[in-house]
């Protein structure tokens, strides 16, 4: 079998390069990172997490990506092996150590014996001789391999902003004023500080956050929409004097033990953020406030007087296709059928989702390349779910990144309970996430890594 190529070892990239070389194709997997860097990657690492260092909730029966994280570990996923083996206490959450986790894919793909890394920006669409090749280049695509692929589309790229989280050092923080807990007492003792706020601390904080200075868009930054998943705080701030007060910073489920009997009008929270526990990030604090303002407002935060930052938020591009016109189910260029498409510059949205992605578009090519018919995951299925989102999406017009979500499935069944009523609410969850997963082993027969001779 002749190699594919994959362009970018992202969440996505690494995926896929995975699955192609565990079902016996070589792989030629070309990264342009340390060569030519992106506005956000800090390393040359792959699979690098370039804001916060959690998953997302690990709950399958309740949770759609926590379900997600399920059928890809049944799928053979190397980015939810690497991840379970590099986490970090979180809660309900899988979180990693981000070095750890990078460190870990970046080596099982360069040790892999089918698996060539090639460290260089790939900067046109993939000539004829390179065959089936999926393009996994993530929401910050260099510039000149945007311009060729919008030259072949002919569709303008829609770019909206995300935004990137403070990251402080735990020793900076005063436990006079802050103290660890879990919402709900979920999870380990150490997982989440809290930092309290009277009604006159959140005002005053509002105001200062309110009137800070902010970093200017750029011109072809303009009149692009927010992600709502992603919203900068200081945006959300903008939309109502309460709104982050039912937002990141409600105060529900904790209990203060220096102010016994009293509850906090606002709590911000801090989330683990390696495994030493040295580092932890300001839970929805993404923004896109000048540096010093950050520094000097985010030390307002009760017991966060003296804070020390290890990087600040920021703002970011995101560059994504639309798919549901350009590609088809197997997520193939429809005008150019040798190129697939994989990750978030598909519009999923998130690294479990860009994995999930990355582990269709290898085992689409894998199946191509093999001679094997066509097989898609059942639509009742996470992976399904977001494979019809991305090539199936009705509102082609309007079409906008999306998380994976229970409202992306068909509706399930009606069922009704013991006492015979019908089951409405959390409890339908459940019924989306058993039935995904007694589907899913129709998709596991397909997937060749996992059914070697
Ligand atoms: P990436 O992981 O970005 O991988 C793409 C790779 O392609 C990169 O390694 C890049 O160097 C390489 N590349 C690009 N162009 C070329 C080229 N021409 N030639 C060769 N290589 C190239 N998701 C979350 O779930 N949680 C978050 O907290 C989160 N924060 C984000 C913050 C920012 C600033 C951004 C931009 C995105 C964030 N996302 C987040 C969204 C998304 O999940 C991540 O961007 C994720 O990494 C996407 O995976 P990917 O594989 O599609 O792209």
């Amino acid at each position: 079998v002749n190699a594919v190529h994959v362009v970018g070892a992202g969440l996505a990239g690494s995926e896929a390069a995975w699955q192609l070389a565990e079902a016996g194709v070589p792989v030629i997997l070309h990264e342009m990172r340390p060569v030519v860097k992106t506005e956000a990657h800090q390393t040359d690492g792959c699979a690098e997490l370039v804001c916060s260092n959690s998953l997302r909730s690990d709950d399958a029966e309740y949770n759609a990506v926590g379900l997600l994280h399920e059928e890809l570990r049944r799928c053979g996923s190397l980015i939810l092996s690497c991840a379970d083996a590099t986490k970090v206490p979180a809660g309900g959450a899988l979180a990693v150590d981000r070095d750890a986790f990078s460190a870990l894919v970046t080596q099982k793909l360069h040790t892999h014996p089918l698996i060539t890394v090639d460290r260089a920006e790939v900067i046109s669409l993939p000539p004829v001789e390179w065959g089936p090749t999926i393009f996994a280049t993530g929401p910050l695509t260099s510039g000149k391999l945007s311009a060729a692929v919008q030259a072949e589309t002919g569709e303008d790229s829609l770019a909206f902003f995300d935004a990137i989280a403070p990251i402080l050092y735990k020793e900076s923080i005063n436990f006079d004023r802050a103290w660890f807990q879990s919402r709900y007492d979920k999870g380990t003792g150490t997982d989440y500080i809290n930092c309290p706020m009277t009604r006159d601390e959140y005002e005053a904080f509002l105001d200062a956050l309110l009137a800070a200075e902010k970093t200017e868009f750029k011109d072809w930054e303009k009149d692009t929409p927010y992600f709502e998943g992603c919203l900068p705080i200081e945006v959300m701030a903008e939309r109502g004097r309460q709104t982050l007060v039912y937002g990141p910073m409600k105060p529900v489920g904790l209990t203060n033990p220096h102010t016994p009997g009293v509850k906090p009008y606002a709590v911000v929270q801090l989330r683990q953020d390696n495994t030493l526990g040295t580092l932890y990030n300001i839970v929805g604090f993404q923004t896109k406030l000048k540096y010093a303002e950050q520094a000097r407002i985010f030390r307002m935060i009760p017991g966060l007087e003296n804070a020390e930052f290890a990087r600040l938020g920021g703002i970011h591009r995101n560059t994504f296709l639309n798919s549901p016109r350009l590609l088809d189910r197997t997520l193939r260029l429809k005008t150019l059928p040798r190129l697939r498409f994989a990750g978030q510059i598909t519009g999923c949205e998130g690294y479990v989702e860009s994995a999930s992605v990355g582990l269709m578009a290898g085992v689409f090519t894998a199946r191509e390349v093999l001679g094997l018919p066509e097989a898609l995951p059942p639509e009742t299925t996470a992976l399904g779910a977001i494979l019809n989102h991305i090539t199936l999406n009705a509102a082609a017009e309007t079409y906008q990144p999306m998380n994976v979500n229970f409202g992306l499935f068909p509706e399930p069944p009606e069922e009704k309970d013991a006492r015979g009523r019908k089951i409405r609410g959390r409890e339908r969850k459940v019924l989306y996430s058993r039935r995904a997963l007694a589907d899913l082993p129709q998709w596991t027969a397909a997937i060749p890594a996992l059914n070697k001779a």
